[in-house]
């Protein structure tokens, strides 16, 4: 009985994540976040991929929350 309850109040160690594991995760969520940054900062004008003005209108507000010129 008393091994159970130390058992139970026992501190949760944390399991390490070996970098090779983590490393693809990383490169993805990077890539992820520079075609946002992208997206958000400079799809607008001569530097635009996509014609018209539905990506701009879409993240608009953002570009304004993050400061980028806009308008
Ligand atoms: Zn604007």
């Amino acid at each position: 009985m008393a091994d159970k309850v130390l058992t139970a109040f026992a501190p949760a160690l944390p399991a390490p994540i070996p970098v090779r594991d983590v490393l693809p995760w990383a490169i993805f969520a990077g890539l992820l976040l520079v075609l946002a940054i992208y997206f958000v900062g400079a799809e607008q004008g001569a530097t635009s991929l996509i014609s018209g003005m539905y990506v701009h209108e879409f993240v608009h507000d953002g570009r304004h929350l993050l400061g980028f010129p806009c308008h």
